[in-house]
């Protein structure tokens, strides 16, 4: 079954159609990724599934429940967990911290909420970082940070939005390291990234989208080769980038 599904969504903002008729579906245990070049639509498309923004048009479909006028914190509770494509930790709040104020969304106490969270940090390789305030993290750990908070959420769908962005080629390795352990947890994944590497490496399908239209979809070599994707990219002067 399709845990994730966008039926023509779209989205104006004034006068720009910032996504525009674009449906999919994500299938349950897959790693499904979302390109396009700057500013075509992936971080709204991420703000529509989660309600930030009302969808001007379509509906998004959560494991078979129309999830399109629910509240943000309610389809969290359902199980869609998310980052943001700029990092925004609890900065005068520890490592830890914030990552047990994430696992009392489902955590019935303090202690409960607690071992949630040391069981994320661990996972996400933050066990060091514990003690420190989220502000003096360097990026690749307020990365895991952000993936350690989200995963506190006990989601069934986790969003990841270029949460690669500003690695180094070994922090990239562990990255895509840490993504397939999350799916080999259970979690399906809906990944926005900018890097090919890491988009083509990890990921089952791929959706490709530009201007907020959709332009293709398939696995990652064919989507890859789509003259349509290559001519977005090199009009985009994206050279390198996915
Ligand atoms: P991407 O994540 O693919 O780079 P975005 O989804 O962030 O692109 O943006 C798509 C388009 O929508 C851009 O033109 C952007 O300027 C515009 N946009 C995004 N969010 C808003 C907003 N809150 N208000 C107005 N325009 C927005
Ligand atoms: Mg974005």
């Amino acid at each position: 079954m399709a845990i994730i599904e966008l039926k023509g969504v779209s989205k104006n903002f004034g006068g720009l159609r910032a996504v525009d008729n674009v449906s999919f579906k994500v299938q349950e245990g897959e790693i499904f990724g979302l390109i396009g070049p700057n500013g075509s639509g992936k971080t709204t498309i991420f703000n529509l599934i989660s309600h930030f923004f009302p969808v001007s048009a379509g509906q998004v479909i959560f494991a078979g429940t129309d999830i399109t006028r629910l509240k943000t914190h309610q389809i969290c509770a359902l199980g869609v967990g998310r980052t943001f494509q700029v990092v925004r930790p609890l900065k005068r709040m520890t490592v830890l911290d914030n990552v047990i104020s994430s696992a009392f969304l489902r955590a019935d106490g303090m202690r409960r909420a607690r071992e949630q969270a040391e069981k994320w940090l661990d996972f996400c390789n933050l066990t060091p970082y514990s003690g420190q305030l989220a502000r003096g993290l360097p990026i690749a750990s307020r990365k895991r940070l952000e993936i350690a908070r989200a995963l506190a959420t006990a989601p069934k769908v986790l969003l990841l939005d270029e949460t690669a962005a500003g690695l180094n080629p070994g922090e990239l390795d562990e990255a895509i390291e840490l993504i397939k352990k999350i799916r080999e947890s259970g979690v399906t994944i809906l990944i926005v990234e900018h890097i090919m590497k890491v988009i083509m490496s990890i990921s089952d399908r791929i959706h490709c989208i530009n201007h907020g239209q959709t332009i293709a979809e398939g696995e990652p070599r064919d989507v890859a080769k789509d003259p349509k994707v290559i001519e977005a990219y090199l009009g985009h002067g994206g050279g390198g980038h996915a």
